[in-house]
């Protein structure tokens, strides 16, 4: 059988820990004996990363910023424990991820992948949620104060030309806990253009949500602006049938709940952080969601939500089999060829894409499954846990019947 053509590379960010493995696995089972891959290689590993004091993430989020799609494996940003581990850090490195997120501006996308025999909790949700979290500005970006006698809390920006501008924050008349918080309005329209661009890629309404009530400046700004970029995009979407709207963030608690799913909720920072991990548990597991990492001028990084699962990696190096599923690794790597193929007008590209993902269904389908989702499948499915690698195997045997 003749390989597919790529014209294109993709951006291939590699990683840590089990993930790597995993993403070994993935490249050499499901996509090289299909696919003439062509990808720009980088090399995230930890050691890597502290090799080329991280200038290696710099360069891999400028080469997506010029061929346009990546697809990235999980990496460990190093904490206090980690440079215990890893004695030759020379840095405590910033997470990779907020890095790239910096140099593309973008937005982060999350969605579950949905199988016939795992119901969510939520019992009307039928199609998948996309939360889309701001990921700039409010309380990650905040200052604190506490105080402890009687007085008043003052607010006050200082122009570059000097004028200033002061609001009374409070006056208490004791121990009190203060927070100043902003955001940027070019950051707010950033977050608004890939809501927009994504959910026109993608062919799903768009709800935004605030609480511009009770915030009717702060959170008022960010309808504000949702609003006015919207006027870039309403002819597409009109074209496209689909819609942008707008409700307040309980109003859209509410509706979540008794949506059938199949759409985009973009939130603030908080909003977005907390929401995510509601979603993503109610539809099943981690090792099920998907994250796309999506700027305004539509460059698109696609990667599992998960992290490097560490406790297997530890198994793995110990010579155990362990059964880790690698399904949003697999998705992360079908979005990335699906957007290169569409973007090159590649056809075939994009067929294998969808033909990895049926294999993957196909697979589940008949009970083969790895161990984390064995036990949340419904009553009655009959379901095997088998290692990653026999998973992997069962998909590939399922693709060449497919192709
Ligand atoms: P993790 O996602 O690796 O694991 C969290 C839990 O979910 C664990 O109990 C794990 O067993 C389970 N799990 C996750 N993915 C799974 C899969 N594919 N199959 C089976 N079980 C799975 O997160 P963590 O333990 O908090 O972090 C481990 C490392 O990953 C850390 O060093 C962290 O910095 C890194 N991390 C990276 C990313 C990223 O690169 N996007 C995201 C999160 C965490």
């Amino acid at each position: 059988m003749e390989k597919i053509k790529m014209t294109t590379p993709l951006v291939e960010m590699d990683g840590d820990e089990m993930t790597r493995i995993l993403w070994a696995m993935i490249k050499e089972q499901l996509i090289l004996p299909f696919v003439d891959l062509k990808t720009e290689y980088y090399d995230l590993g930890l050691l890597h990363r502290n090799e080329t004091e991280d200038r290696v993430t710099v360069e891999a989020a400028n080469a997506t910023r010029r061929l346009g799609v990546a697809v990235k494996c999980a990496t460990i940003t190093p904490n206090k424990q980690r440079m215990e581990e890893y004695p030759q850090l020379t840095q405590m490195w910033k997470s990779p991820n907020g890095t790239i997120r910096s140099i593309l501006d973008g937005t982060v996308f999350r969605a579950p992948i949905l199988i016939d025999s795992i119901h969510p909790v939520v019992k009307n949700w039928k199609k998948p949620i996309t939360i889309a979290r701001h990921a700039y500005g409010d309380v990650y970006k905040s200052v604190d104060l506490y105080t402890t006698e009687p007085g008043e809390c003052l607010l006050t920006f200082r122009g570059r030309s000097g004028a200033e501008q002061t609001v009374s924050v409070q006056k208490v008349d004791g121990p009190a806990v203060w927070q100043g918080q902003h955001n940027k309005e070019s950051s707010i329209r950033s977050f608004a253009r890939s809501c927009f661009q994504y959910a026109i890629d993608t062919r799903q309404d768009l709800w935004f949500s605030t609480k511009d009530t009770i915030a009717k400046v702060y959170d008022g700004e960010f309808k504000r602006v949702f609003e006015e970029e919207f006027e870039n995009y309403k002819a597409a979407f009109e074209k496209l049938g689909i819609t942008y709207f707008y409700t307040l963030i309980d109003d859209a608690v509410a509706r979540v709940i008794r949506s059938e799913g199949g759409f985009i909720w973009a939130c603030k920072n908080y909003d977005g952080d907390v929401m995510s991990d509601m979603v993503s548990t109610a539809f099943g597991s981690l090792a099920m969601m998907t994250s796309v990492l999506v700027a305004p001028d539509g460059t698109t990084e696609y990667e599992a939500a998960h992290g490097t699962v560490t406790k297997h990696y530890y198994k793995h190096l110990k010579g155990e089999k362990t059964s880790t599923n690698p399904m949003a690794t697999i998705f992360a790597w079908t979005g990335a060829l699906r957007k290169r193929g569409q973007l090159d007008g590649l056809t075939d590209l994009e067929n294998f894409a969808g033909q990895l993902e049926g294999a993957c269904f196909d697979t589940l389908n008949q009970g083969t499954m790895t161990k984390d989702l064995v036990g949340l499948v419904d009553e009655g499915v009959s379901a095997r846990a088998v290692t990653s690698e026999a998973f992997i195997a069962a998909i590939r045997e399922n693709l060449e019947k497919r192709l």
